[in-house]
């Protein structure tokens, strides 16, 4: 079933100039360099596996900074030490820059060139997930959509402004990371900590995927839900099968909490960064009230043993999935613990203590005693019946970072907006994101004007992904306009 949306089209409020419109056009003679380069970069292995992990993936930060220089461009590596200590383990992250003729500000294209893991078996013979394959206008491949394809169109972007000798003011920066998929510890973590003056850009456009199908140009990320990944293990005493103990069993400890939490663990409410009312008014500019009914209604395949609806709350409330459960050893015993983990997702403005103080809240009302990681207030040391009581549970944190958000009105959200109209002649949706991205970190470091947008494309992370190709030459346009437009304001 295929979904058929009229856009709404626009005059743009500010028309093309004709240095514009010189720089536009070198990207329609481009076209093709950008799908070489993606393919180019698909076929360079980066995997991620985890974060603890090593996997070396020199070879492509090679390319990448072999590419910059010879376009003329001043590239560094910098090195980001594993944890291993080993001094052949480290990490890239590539710095490369143009600076125009007089000071200014400074703009930063922003990538991840790493990769998840594939399984080559569950891909389409004639579209490997290494091959970069060209099938019906989809360059096929793992890391093409997410987001090889984001970074081809950054760095022709670059390319075509530098050949164009087009004056402007400040600098334009291209950074690309090795660990977005594993939350960033040695790209945006590394580099924010240890070279904040060198990442710091006046504004971020993170090229993530974003055309969101049946829309034809890229949705714009302002903000994303804050990752909260705990790990609850339960404590309880093992003993032998055949003498069920109700309470004490850590299975049953465990299965309570899930059950009890669902309903009844509450979390404190906090302004959306986007309004429902805001969200609906950017989507009607866009199209029509019918059209948007139908991309709402629109499900492109549900299995049969899907029972749930959809939520359409989602963006405007903190949410938690369980996602692991881990306990036993052999089916006649007892077990003594169970681990869970739980994938929180924090609305910004929720502090990791605010979590915190629910999941405490929550625990005392189930009589479970928790204890917190070190440094957190934990009320229940304050109530001393809890304090004589073991410890039922004790939490631990996998990973957390805040929710965030950055505005849309400011100075650089105007330029994509007017930049946006005059490509696409349509009104840009501006999108909070449950997902993380690299954004979250920089944010939180400290760092303004952090945008999420990119081309289109299906099936990141599984089986068969591929990019649109037919994307890549307007959101090349999109990135190069604003780029001009925001350094010579
Ligand atoms: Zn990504």
């Amino acid at each position: 079933m295929s979904l058929e949306v009229l856009e709404k089209k626009v005059v743009p409020k500010i028309p093309l100039s004709k240095n514009e419109k010189k720089l536009l056009a070198l990207v329609d003679k481009s076209e093709q360099q950008i799908i070489d380069l993606l393919q180019d970069l698909v076929k360079i292995e980066s995997l991620n596996f985890s974060e603890f992990q090593y996997h070396k993936i020199d070879e492509i930060f090679e390319f990448t900074k072999d590419f910059m220089d010879k376009g003329g461009f001043n590239t560094t590596l910098f090195k980001a030490p594993f944890q291993s200590k080993r001094k052949d383990e480290y990490y890239y992250n590539l710095i490369s820059f143009l600076e125009g003729e007089k000071k200014g500000k400074t703009l930063q294209f922003n990538g991840h060139l790493d990769i998840v893991p594939f399984n080559p078996e569950n891909w389409d013979e004639d579209t490997p997930p290494l091959g970069g394959v060209i099938k019906d206008g989809k360059l096929y491949g793992r890391g093409s959509v997410d987001m090889k394809a984001g970074i081809a169109c950054q760095m022709i972007a670059m390319k075509i402004l530098k050949e164009s000798r087009l004056s402007f003011k400040g600098k334009l920066q291209l950074w690309l990371v090795p660990d977005e998929e594993t939350h960033g510890t040695y790209g945006s973590v590394f580099m924010t900590k240890n070279h904040f003056d060198i990442v710091n850009a006046d504004a971020t456009i993170i090229g993530e995927p974003s055309i969101r199908k049946p829309l034809t140009s890229p949705t714009i990320g302002l903000g994303e839900k804050g990752p909260h990944w705990l790990k609850f293990t339960f404590h309880g005493v093992a003993g032998h099968g055949s003498w069920p103990k109700l309470k004490s069993n850590a299975i049953n400890k465990a299965t309570r909490f899930i059950h009890k939490a669902n309903r009844r663990l509450k979390i404190p409410k906090h302004k959306p960064p986007i309004s429902k009312f805001q969200q609906l008014k950017y989507m009607l500019k866009r199209v029509t009230f019918s059209d948007l009914r139908k991309i709402r209604s629109f499900v492109p395949e549900k299995s049969p043993l899907d029972k749930d609806k959809r939520d359409s709350n989602i963006l405007y409330k903190t949410t938690f999935s369980f996602t692991e459960i881990n306990a036993g050893i052999k089916t006649n015993v007892i077990p003594d613990t169970c681990e869970l983990s739980v994938d929180f997702r924090a609305m910004p403005g929720l502090s990791t203590q605010d979590l915190f103080d629910s999941i405490v809240k929550f625990c005392s009302k189930l009589k479970y005693r928790i204890e917190l990681p070190e440094g957190y207030r934990n009320s229940q040391l304050q109530n001393t019946k809890f304090m004589k009581e073991p410890v039922d549970i004790t939490m631990s944190i996998i990973t957390i970072g805040e929710g965030s958000a950055t505005d849309p009105n400011t100075e650089f959200g105007k330029t994509i907006q007017n930049s946006f109209e005059a490509i696409y002649e349509s009104s840009p949706v501006f999108h909070f994101n449950t997902g993380f991205s690299d954004g979250g970190n920089m944010r939180e470091a400290g760092m303004k004007d952090i945008f999420v947008f990119g081309p289109g494309g299906r099936n990141a992370h599984n089986a068969n992904e591929y990019a649109d190709v037919d994307t890549l030459k307007d959101v090349t346009k999109l990135y190069l306009l604003i780029a001009y437009r925001y350094l010579n304001s």
